[in-house]
């Protein structure tokens, strides 16, 4: 039977999104490249919230925010229905050597968020393997993480349970378009239709909506992180110190990441990576010189100019919608983008201002 909704992309987004639909009672099928969840949102770090979050636009921090409150649940549930457990961690995040605090301290009075100044001396009881002595450092002890392997594992679990079907090796390869509407999508398992398409195709989203005359500016981004293991307990919170940062897993896994590489669809590693990655993660935290690097890897992000993702309609195509664009944020801001996706889609009542998001507002400029 066709489905209400074909999402096109099966990483975090696409399967939040379905999730959203399949909740409202809809027939969702989601089409894949290859297998769900093997890009972005396997290789990111899982940190719930942006880094240095004061520094995001409002649109990015109104998303993140929600998101913040609503992940404890949404992963509870989640384990409960699946018996996949997505290790949602408050852990806290200490911000070292901040040197635009009013700023911060204005982006936290304005969206609620608690956040505490520290001194050397106070950073190091937060994270007594500390290195360095920062002169002020931000903790935010609401922030934290999940195990976003895990999570998309669950997701696609419970999307499943609930009657979506997901295809694999099914990449969209082009659209039939009749009457300023898509008629059908073309992929190798032969042209599938549906009422309504939403393109979740993180990186590859500029690309594959350029066909249909909406030019957004999403490119891919590499990142490149390692993978140390140590005892469990060996770090507490996540430290970000300029630009990098680790994240404990409770079972000893520390990730130390991540580059901003602009080369395209390439997604190798390289041993200059590694090296400066190592290099900086025994001056921040000693304790990890000596431990084995166990993984390392590459994602290529979905960039945007500044990180706002693109959700909502296409100028011009009525049954085609955008959920796009999450940058280095897709995992903090995937939960209520997915939801504002799907209100804006079913007509609900809008619980952010739609405006930032809006493709027609996201335009790529030459
Ligand atoms: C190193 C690194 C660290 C990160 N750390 C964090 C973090 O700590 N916190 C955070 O919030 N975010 C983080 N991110 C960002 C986050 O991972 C991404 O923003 C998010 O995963 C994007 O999800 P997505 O579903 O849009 O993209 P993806 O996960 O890339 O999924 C897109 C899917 O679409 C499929 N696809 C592509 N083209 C087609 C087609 N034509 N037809 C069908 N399917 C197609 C792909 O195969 C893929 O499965 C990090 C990213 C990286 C790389």
């Amino acid at each position: 039977m066709k489905p209400d909704c074909i999402v096109i992309g099966a990483g975090l987004i696409g399967m939040l999104t379905a999730r959203q639909l399949a909740d409202a009672g809809l027939r969702v099928t989601v089409l894949e490249k290859t297998q769900p969840a093997r890009e972005s949102s396997w290789a990111g770090g899982g940190i719930l919230s942006p880094l240095y979050p004061w520094r995001y636009s409002d649109a990015v921090s109104r998303l993140a925010r929600l998101s913040q409150i609503r992940y404890p649940d949404y992963c509870l549930e989640l384990r409960e229905d699946t018996g996949i457990d997505p290790q949602c961690l408050q852990s806290g995040l200490l911000v070292t050597d901040v040197d635009d605090a009013e700023q911060a301290e204005q982006w936290a009075q304005r969206f609620g968020v608690n956040l505490a100044w520290l001194s050397a001396a106070e950073a190091k009881e937060v994270e007594p393997q500390l290195g360095i002595e920062p002169a002020r450092s931000a903790w935010l002890p609401e922030a934290g993480q999940v195990r976003n392997p895990r999570l998309v594992k669950a997701l696609r679990a419970r999307i499943e349970q609930l009657g979506v079907e997901v295809r694999n090796d099914c990449p969209v390869l082009g659209w039939n378009i009749q009457h300023g509407r898509v008629a059908s999508v073309q992929t190798p398992q032969g042209d599938l239709s549906a009422d309504t398409y939403i393109v979740a195709t993180g990186a590859w989203s500029g690309d594959l909506l350029a066909p249909t005359g909406l030019a957004l500016p999403i490119e891919p981004v590499r990142g490149q992180m390692i993978l140390f293991k140590g005892p469990p307990g060996l770090l507490s919170p996540i430290t970000l110190h300029q630009g990098r940062y680790a994240i404990p897993r409770q079972d000893g896994h520390i990730l130390f990441g991540s580059t901003l590489e602009y080369s395209g669809f390439d997604k190798q590693t390289t041993d200059a990576a590694r090296q400066e990655l190592t290099g900086a993660a025994y001056a921040l935290l000693p304790g990890l010189n000596g431990l084995p690097v166990v993984k390392h890897w590459a994602g290529l992000r979905p960039g945007s100019p500044d990180g706002t993702p693109v959700i909502g309609p296409h100028p011009a195509l009525a049954n085609l919608y955008v959920n796009a664009g999450h940058f280095r944020n897709g995992v903090i801001l995937g939960l209520a983008s997915a939801e504002l996706l799907v209100d804006v889609l079913l007509e609900r009542p809008l619980g952010v201002e739609i405006n930032p998001y809006l493709p027609e507002n996201n335009i790529k400029k030459d």
